[in-house]
């Protein structure tokens, strides 16, 4: 409308007209017809036009153009276009440049032209065309258009650029944003975070040439107090909180806290509750836990054993842990002190998670108070408000503690002189000293030295050599622990030699003598032996000094085992070494297993004084005869002289009145190898390993009081609920009468074959070292999870593969270490087996360093994979039989197989068919061909030997394994 301002040249170009569109209303066009003439250049120049900063702009034309075929006579010179130009300028200076500095936009062309018949019906043909011009680098432009000779009237012109609106995304608000000059391009606009908003990650979005947000990135949240609502920022109410930005909205207070304030970022306790700092607010206040209940104490010689049940109100919290308090207290009156350093507390004094622990190294014969605080997370805070529970203990007798350190006094050639420090703990009045010495790397030759003074001298040693020394204290609890060892040298006769020649043919006679008179001191103590047994051992006061070999004297003084049988009267025996208890007592609740004599309950026992525990009461069924009750009660008599922890303990025998009865500690997890099968693959190697232990200290505490068990196995082992296992079934010859394992040997003898040592069932040889023997079954029993050992193979096949040198393979998962000791109790030569306090240190060391038990016995060693994986059938692998013996570490009967004509791989392969369709023959009980020979017999033993003993390997490796592979592996066995 009105003036636009636009130059038009020549004069008779483009026009100015004024017309009304289809509503009537006017508008201006401008329109060039000369469609008859030659050479048009009409151009129509368009006022200044601002960019307002965009880059890239578009034209919108609207025009209509008449079809050049519906002009009489004009067809040589009509167009049916035009063209369109512009020019950039900062401002209206341009205007008067020349037409050839224009630079060409396009040329513009009809979509539709119309004809005369359109103008007669008055029907204007509109043509819209959209051009983009950029990018564009000054202020504004000029557009221009060109007509060479068309009939147009241009009605509208349309100049825009595209931005992307403002807009609030993830609460950060992106301003207007004009598009890039590209058409492509995206530009990168930053957001600005709301009000009470504050950025995670910096707000990003792009805008895009068509003028769109695209790809958000980062975001604003509401600040702490705050909660978004509507793309804005609301504050939270009273009663409301919201701790963080990053916590979506606002949460009301959690228990026992409050807020009285608009936009709180965390409430405040109620009075008595309290939030720790690592609390997060979300969680509500706490408090304190109350006290501790049902506390239990065991006191066992210096250590008190205590156990409770957890606080009833644990104060909100789940972080209950318990502190122990120990007080000193004086018999005969209330004070009470601190209990000092020298406690220690296992598994710790603090933070205890356990309901339960152990003080040890408490002093002898002394009044205890312990009180037992639940601490939580709060309790600092509240430090007025302990709450504990109190247990009052006394302490029995005990044996002093190991002598810590050993000074020497004087050293010649010959002699050396020591002196030591009472024990740290004597826990009584010390008796006398033991003092063992031997030369180093002699150990079983030693000698042992009396002494009731802190000094002693060792004399008639060899010069220049090195002795072992070790001590230990005797008070009326017996022997104490001995000391560590101290190696200690004599001089060199180089050293000594000019001041002690002239000594050297009295020291050889005194040497002669010595060696004469200890002679006669052991031949008299070993006369002197056969009284043994019928009392305590006792010791001649005046017997100073005694060697010993391979252990073959029993050292006097020390606690010795008795055998109940040598009293005349048993029931003396009962009565000296078991307590009569009062049936009163006792409360049987229900029947566990199975004895001999009758049946094992549970129950509890409530003496004077103390507190109810539950004890295993084992019965004599009516109507015995007296050798059972006897036998029954033998049982006790043997067990009431052992004081172990991994020895099953008597509390004490009911004889005065019937049922006989027999009570010992109860075991809430019973026999060791039921226990293992329930529990199959659910420990740890440490936890095994911890169990072993506990079996290997009861049985070194055994052999040294100079027991033997006879019928060590998982089955009598019992296990309580702290997985600590003990050494039960004690008896005398009814001991293997009572085992179903036990078979008649040809001597006459029953035995548990599978777990007893060669020489034990070949000439009734029992010994610690047959006892070290079981062990090691035990441990496979243990490391197999109560695995049968040697399957289902006969007694008798046992017998003889154990006699040619089989060894029970490798349990699943065990560590070399393990089976290495395993093996070594399984030496033929019992002599070579370890002893039980080798066992017991072997397995300290390797519980103390875990990472000793990681390496396993690697599968491909184990034989039943080397049958698999070595078998010669369809493999060529091995060129001779020797060396496929050796790869199945077999070749010590590579002898056997080449006398009996299996000298080639073919011909092995040849006896395993035959071996094959034997015993598939002897399964389905058809007659089978016997093998022709002896020799073939012979060796099929070996190979159906070796088959029995893997065959359940192969069971329990297919259950557990990928069963994939396996079952290619078994169809490629020959045996499977
Ligand atoms: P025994 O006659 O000693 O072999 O005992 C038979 C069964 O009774 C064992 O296998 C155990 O299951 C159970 N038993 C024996 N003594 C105890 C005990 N002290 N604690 C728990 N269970 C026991």
């Amino acid at each position: 409308m009105g003036d636009l301002g636009w130059i038009a040249y020549p004069k008779n170009g483009w026009e100015e007209i004024g017309e009304v569109d289809e509503n009537f209303a006017p508008i201006h066009t401008y329109q060039v017809c000369n469609v008859m003439e030659q050479n048009q250049n009409n151009w129509l120049l368009t006022s200044w036009i601002s960019n307002e900063g965009a880059s890239r702009i578009f034209i919108e034309l609207k025009f209509t153009l008449r079809d050049c075929n519906s002009l009489p006579g004009g067809l040589g010179t009509c167009k049916e276009t035009f063209n369109m130009y512009y020019f950039e300028s900062d401002d209206e200076d341009g205007r008067n440049i020349r037409e050839n500095q224009y630079i060409k936009i396009d040329t513009i062309a009809a979509d539709e032209s119309f004809t005369e018949l359109d103008l007669g019906d008055r029907v204007m043909k509109l043509n819209t065309e959209v051009r983009d011009v950029g990018p564009l680098t000054k202020k504004g432009f000029y557009l221009a258009f060109q007509d060479v000779g068309a009939c147009i009237a241009l009605v509208s012109v349309r100049v825009y650029y595209k931005k992307c609106p403002s807009v609030i995304r993830n609460l950060a608000l992106f301003p207007d944003t004009i598009t890039g000059a590209d058409s492509s391009q995206l530009l990168e606009v930053s957001g600005s975070c709301v009000n009470h908003s504050v950025t995670d990650e910096p707000p990003k979005m792009h805008c895009s040439a068509e003028g769109e947000w695209l790809v958000p990135i980062g975001k604003c949240m509401c600040k702490a107090g705050y909660e978004e609502k509507n793309n804005t920022c609301q504050v939270c109410r009273p009663g409301f909180f919201k701790a963080s930005p990053h916590s979506p909205s606002c949460s009301k207070c959690p228990p026992h806290s409050y807020t009285l304030e608009e936009a709180s970022t965390s409430c405040l306790c109620e009075e008595h509750y309290f939030r720790r700092e690592s609390d997060p607010p979300t969680m509500a206040c706490t408090r304190p836990p109350s006290a501790p209940r049902n506390a239990i104490s065991n006191v066992n010689e210096t250590s008190v054993f205590l156990e409770w049940i957890p606080p009833a109100d644990t104060g909100g919290r789940k972080d209950v842990s318990y502190y122990i308090a120990c007080k000193k207290c004086h018999s005969h009156s209330d004070l009470c002190e601190a209990c000092g350093s020298h406690v220690r507390y296992l598994p710790q004094q603090t933070s205890l998670k356990n309901t339960s622990v152990m003080m040890v190294d408490l002093l002898a014969h002394t009044n205890y108070t312990f009180e037992i605080e639940a601490v939580n997370g709060v309790s600092d805070q509240n430090p007025g408000a302990r709450q504990y529970v109190s247990v009052n203990v006394t302490t029995n007798q005990a044996a002093p503690s190991p002598i810590s350190s050993v000074k020497k006094s004087k050293i010649t050639k010959n002699s050396i002189s020591l002196s030591w420090q009472e024990p740290d703990r004597p826990n009584g009045i010390i008796l006398e000293y033991e003092i063992k010495y031997f030369e180093k790397d002699q150990e079983t030759s030693y000698t042992i030295i009396k002494s009731k003074e802190t000094t002693v001298t060792a004399d008639g040693l060899k010069p220049g050599s090195a002795y072992i020394f070790q001590i230990r204290a005797r008070t009326a609890a017996g022997y104490g622990g001995f000391s560590r060892r101290f190696e200690i040298e004599t001089i060199p006769v180089s050293v000594a030699a000019s001041s002690d020649q002239s000594q050297i043919p009295i020291i050889t006679l005194s040497l002669t003598v010595g060696v004469i008179l200890l002679a006669v001191v052991v031949i008299g103590f070993l006369l002197s032996g056969r009284r043994c047994g019928y009392s305590k051992a006792k010791q001649d006061p005046e017997e100073e000094k005694m060697h010993f070999h391979n252990g073959h004297i029993k050292l006097p003084g020390v606690k010795t085992y008795i055998d109940p049988h040598t009293y005349e009267d048993p029931n003396q025996a009962v009565h000296e070494f078991a307590k009569e208890i009062e049936a009163s007592c006792i409360t049987i609740e229900r029947v566990i297993g199975a004895g001999e004599f009758g049946e094992v309950c549970s129950g509890r026992l409530k003496l004077q004084g103390k507190r109810e525990f539950p004890v295993a009461i084992k019965t004599l069924k009516v109507g015995y005869t007296e050798k059972q009750r006897r036998d029954f009660l033998g049982e006790a008599s043997i067990m009431g002289q052992f004081d172990h922890p991994n020895i099953i303990h008597l509390e004490g025998v009911v004889t005065k009145s019937k049922p006989v009865m027999i009570v010992t500690e109860y075991m809430e997890n019973g026999s060791l190898d039921t226990f293992l099968k329930k529990n199959d693959g659910q420990f740890t190697v440490i936890q095994l390993a911890e169990m072993l232990r506990g079996i290997a200290s009861g049985m070194k505490y055994l052999s040294d009081m100079g027991y033997v068990h006879r019928d060590l196995a998982a089955r009598n082992i019992l296990i309580n609920s702290n997985l600590v296992c003990k050494v039960s079934d004690f008896g005398l010859s009814r001991v293997l009468e009572d085992d179903p394992e036990a078979a008649y040997t040809t001597r006459g003898g029953k035995i548990p074959i599978r777990w007893t040592a060669p020489e034990a069932i070949a000439f009734g040889k029992f010994t610690s070292a047959s006892d070290v023997w079981s062990y090691g079954i035990v441990m496979w029993e243990v490391m197999s999870y109560g695995e049968r050992p040697y399957w289902e193979m006969t007694n008798q096949d046992v017998i003889k593969a154990v006699e040619e040198g089989y060894r029970l393979p490798s349990p699943m998962d065990c560590p070399v270490a393990l089976y290495q000791l395993m093996l070594d109790c399984w030496q033929k030569d019992r002599n070579s087996r370890p002893k039980f306090d080798e066992i017991v240190s072997m397995l300290d060391k390797l519980i103390r360093n875990p990472s000793s038990l990681k390496t396993l016995v690697n599968a491909s060693n184990s034989v039943s994979n080397l049958l698999v994986e070595h078998s010669p059938v369809g493999s060529s692998a091995y060129r001779s039989v020797g060396e496929w013996l050796e790869a199945i570490k077999m070749g010590r009967y590579t002898e056997i197989f080449m006398k009996n004509g299996y000298s080639s791989m073919d011909a092995v392969a040849q006896v395993t068919l035959d071996l094959k369709h034997w015993i598939s023959a002897a399964k389905k009980k058809e007659s089978a061909s016997p093998p022709a020979t002896m020799k073939h017999w012979l060796l099929l033993l070996h190979w159906a030997l070796l088959l029995l003993l893997c065959r359940p390997c192969f069971l329990r490796w297919n259950h557990c394994r990928d069963s994939g592979r396996v079952q290619q592996d078994e169809e490629a066995h020959p045996f499977m």
